[in-house]
């Protein structure tokens, strides 16, 4: 093993574990066998100042497995709960430890975490690994919302560990590196008010809002402002994921992060043909985490982490009740006019009006009942895709599309001006299921050329050309019995 110290870099530090001691447990990764570095995020390490860690370097793969650590490092792992299908439970990062906190070249503040990095005390039966594919899935779906321009965690590093892990099948294991703005979630709030004394879930709530707001300090009510600046960001974050056909699987409320970004890709997935119910996940057999139902279910959770900031909203019960049924009747609102605003900008018109929803009704009805593809279908519309789907000579798509002119003449749209905020909003590329799949499989042979060029598609998925790719089309059995996993 290696012994140093972080020569490169200027600071690491743990202003977390200022929190009390019920909130964290200090632990050191579990050594690997034989780390070897399969990605590494060049641009990402660049952005933190990382830019002399170098790929093939020993020390990088010892570090980002966690097998050599820097004397002056103290890592933790993080204790929450969360309501996992609607029941509450006792969480915490049972294979996650953070590494510390890095600041970026704009001096903003970022919790670096190691992903399968050994057991902690919050593993409950887990092994604290994780399986090579689910490591690399994560870096390619984390880093295609970058793309996408959708609020994520982001991926740094993953480093093959030498290791089996046992899952179905036996797999390689593999150490992802997550970079969060925290790792703060709806369940941590959730474990401080079920399970901890008022003054811990008051620093809970002082910690939080001095590092993702802290001028909500001066509101009237600083713990309205914040639920409302959390509100905010969760609506945009669904907002986006309903923009590009996201489904993310596991909307727990440990899995909703506090400062708007993905988190936790587990069994996320993406549509391909539109079927408001779609459902990849293996264990979602209700359908509570369905795409359409995403929306809802971030309501929710809001309403959980509302309960669980109850006691600091005011002292009397009832005020405080009253003050958080308020904002959580001003989340719906927010919700229907972001939705609403974004699938007007799907189809180019910058304010769609409450008279034009008849027309996006039919519009998804439409492509529900032909299960027509949700990315190509907006770029058909557009005229950067011809397809060869004869659902796009049916009379039904014909007459929508004629409708479709008429309200943008009705409304004075511009064809140039629709056509271009149609090009800002549907990508042309998502990473699709099959596709996704494919890569992985290249990584358990050994090849990481595939996901390394597919990544770096990922960068521009807005992006039109002549004559797709092959990465953007679709599959040629549609979804079939297409199932992802939790926790693999
Ligand atoms: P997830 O479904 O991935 O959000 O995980 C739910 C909980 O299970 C979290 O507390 C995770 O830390 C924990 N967990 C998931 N996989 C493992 C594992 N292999 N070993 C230990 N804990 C795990
Ligand atoms: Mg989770």
């Amino acid at each position: 093993m290696l012994s140093f110290s972080f020569p490169e870099h200027p600071s690491v530090e743990k202003t977390y574990t200022s929190l009390p001691n019920s909130f964290f447990q200090y632990i050191k990764p579990t050594p690997v066998a034989s780390p070897n570095v399969i990605f590494w995020n060049e641009s990402l390490a660049n952005e933190f100042m990382f830019e002399n860690w170098k790929k093939q370097d020993l020390i990088t793969a010892q570090f980002f497995s966690g097998t050599s650590l820097p004397e002056n490092l103290q890592p933790f792992a993080q204790a929450y709960a969360g309501h996992q299908f609607g029941h509450f439970t006792m969480l915490g990062d049972g294979r996650t430890i953070v590494m510390g906190e890095f600041q970026n070249r704009s001096g903003e503040r970022y919790d670096f975490q190691w992903k399968g990095s050994g057991r902690t005390k919050y593993s409950r039966n887990g092994d604290g690994r994780a399986t090579i594919s689910a490591m690399v899935r994560e870096y390619i779906m984390s880093e295609a919302m970058v793309g996408l321009q959708i609020p994520t965690t982001r991926s740094l590093a993953v480093i093959a560990t030498g290791e089996t892990v046992l899952r179905d099948e036996p797999q390689e294991g593999a150490v992802l590196t997550r970079v969060a703005s925290s790792h703060i979630r709806v369940g941590t709030f959730e474990y401080a008010y079920h399970t901890l004394s008022l003054h811990e879930l008051e620093s809970l709530f002082q910690y939080t809002v001095n590092r993702h707001a802290p001028n909500l300090l001066y509101a009237d009510n600083p713990v309205l402002a914040f639920l409302e600046y959390v509100m905010k960001r969760q609506v945009t974050l669904v907002t986006n994921w309903m923009r590009v056909g996201f489904i993310h699987g596991v909307m727990n409320t440990d899995n909703m992060s506090i400062s708007g970004e993905t988190i936790d890709y587990g069994p996320c997935a993406f549509l391909n043909g539109y079927f408001a119910k779609r459902v990849f996940s293996s264990i979602d057999v209700n359908g509570r985490y369905a795409f359409a139902n995403q929306m809802g279910i971030a309501q929710w959770n809001l309403a959980c982490l509302t309960n669980a900031l109850l006691p600091l909203i005011d002292p009397n019960e009832k005020t405080a009740i009253d003050l958080a049924k308020g904002k959580l009747s001003e989340l719906e609102n927010w919700f229907q006019e972001s939705y609403i605003r974004m699938l007007g900008e799907k189809i180019g018109f910058p304010n769609l009006t409450e008279k034009d929803l008849p027309l996006l009704r039919s519009l998804y009805q439409w492509m529900q009942d032909t299960e027509a593809d949700y990315t190509n279908t907006f770029l058909v519309l557009e005229g950067a895709y011809v397809p060869k789907d004869s659902i796009y000579n049916d009379h039904r798509w014909k007459d929508w599309v004629k409708d479709w002119q008429d309200a943008k003449k009705k409304h004075g749209i511009l064809e140039e001006d629709a056509i271009s905020l149609m090009q800002k909003t549907n990508p042309s590329l998502v990473p699709r299921n099959h596709f996704v799949e494919l890569a992985l499989a290249n990584v358990r042979q050994g090849n990481t050329n595939v996901v390394d060029q597919f990544i770096d598609r990922c960068r521009f998925p807005f992006k039109r050309e002549p004559g797709f790719d092959y990465a953007s089309e679709v599959p040629i059995d549609g979804d079939g019995n297409y199932r992802t996993f939790c926790g693999t």
